[in-house]
């Protein structure tokens, strides 16, 4: 499953464009059958219809014609039941059989607008070719000749359909969805101060914080296989394989599967991991809300890394071609995890210099929102 976000609303997986496909050219054929040779105008009902109306003339087997009108009955989620004629149609339709392609009836009201606004043309026949029909919803009695696919009252986007004029260009279709759990990406280089403000905030947000530093440390410290697979890697300031790592992050987060959410603290760290990660989520039905990047620069974390040494006993933290070691494995794979996440629109710079609290409470202000 992939689960995507437009505007302020999460979609999950609804109809592939397989299914799609298979009940347009199911259409286009049931019309041209019942057509016997004759040559239809095919009337767009913009803007929804577009993709919809490409692909069903696509399929039709003889000659056609098409023209669009544009209505509009949607203004966010919910039907508005206000419909205005914005295009009318242009051309001689007297005499003709018109077909209708809709992408969704759900109310009807828009259906009772196009019957209206055919009702002194003349066409020899009209009839109506929806994509999608909501019976549950539709409350008129009007005739709807033929429907590709009967839904349930879900609020659906893509191929055509929009929330608040974005979602269209999806060649899939997808339904509304609520996420369940808050998970965020703590993020920023060795010393930005992660491991110090995920221990406020997870108490603040009820999560569950997952520091991969720390789940190492952890099994170097008993010796386990994975600490000893993960030792060298980490005493050399070099990250661990991809490979373990993923394994050992996903390990993590199915010991927690009633948490409310989780903050990754030092995952991912390179665009392998991030993509894993989304993948891992998805298949869950979630998604990482955001990414909260604590900013700071270079020269204040050697500084604050050389003290956490002396307290830390971390033996890459004492020693300066280590660290510097560490902010190149960052610099070279983790830092281009800001482009992943900001291409998602999911990327939250918050400013890394400060006191603890001036720092949890931007963090606050922004986790919060997410
Ligand atoms: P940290 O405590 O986050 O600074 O991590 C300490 C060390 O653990 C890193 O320098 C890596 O060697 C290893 N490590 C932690 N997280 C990861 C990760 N996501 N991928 C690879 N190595 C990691």
């Amino acid at each position: 499953m992939s689960i995507i976000k437009l505007h302020d609303k999460y979609f999950k997986n609804f109809i592939s464009k397989e299914e799609l496909d298979k009940a347009i050219k199911k259409l286009a054929i049931q019309i041209y059958n019942d057509l016997k040779g004759e040559t239809p105008l095919f009337v767009g009902v913009l803007n929804g219809s577009f993709m919809y109306a490409a692909d069903l003339l696509r399929h039709y087997p003889a000659p056609c014609e098409i023209s669009f009108v544009k209505l509009a009955s949607y203004e966010g989620t919910n039907s508005t039941g206000t419909i205005k004629n914005l295009i009318g149609l242009n051309g001689n339709v007297a005499g003709r059989t018109v077909i209708i392609l809709e992408d969704i009836v759900d109310t009807g009201n828009t259906l009772q607008e196009i019957y209206t606004l055919f009702e002194d043309k003349n066409v020899k026949s009209l009839k109506i070719a929806t994509l999608f029909l909501k019976p549950d919803v539709y409350k008129k009695e009007l005739p709807i000749d033929y429907i590709g696919i009967s839904i349930p009252d879900k609020f659906i986007v893509g191929y055509g359909l929009d929330y608040d004029d974005l979602g269209r260009n999806l060649p899939d279709v997808y339904q509304l969805t609520t996420l369940h759990m808050k998970n965020i990406v703590l993020f920023g280089p060795p010393g930005a101060g992660k491991g110090t403000q995920a221990d406020f905030l997870k108490s603040i947000f009820n999560l569950i914080h997952i520091s991969t530093g720390d789940v190492f440390r952890y099994n170097i410290k008993n010796q386990t296989e994975l600490g000893k697979l993960a030792q060298s890697y980490m005493d050399a300031g070099n990250l661990v394989p991809d490979e373990v790592t993923i394994d050992m992050l996903k390990a993590e987060v199915e010991k927690n599967t009633s948490a409310n959410g989780f903050i990754f603290d030092g995952f991912p760290r390179t665009v392998s991991q991030a993509q894993a990660l989304d993948a891992f989520l998805a298949e869950k039905g979630e998604t990482i809300n955001g990414m909260v990047a604590l900013e700071v620069p270079e020269e204040i974390l050697v500084t604050r890394l050389l003290e956490r040494g002396k307290i830390s006993g971390r033996p890459d933290d004492q020693d300066e071609e280590k660290i510097r070691n560490r902010f190149n494995e960052y610099d070279t794979k983790t830092a281009v995890l800001k482009d992943f996440y900001m291409a998602q629109g999911k990327y939250f710079g918050v400013d890394g210099v400060g006191s603890i609290e001036e720092i949890t409470s931007r963090l606050n202000e922004v986790i919060k929102k997410l």
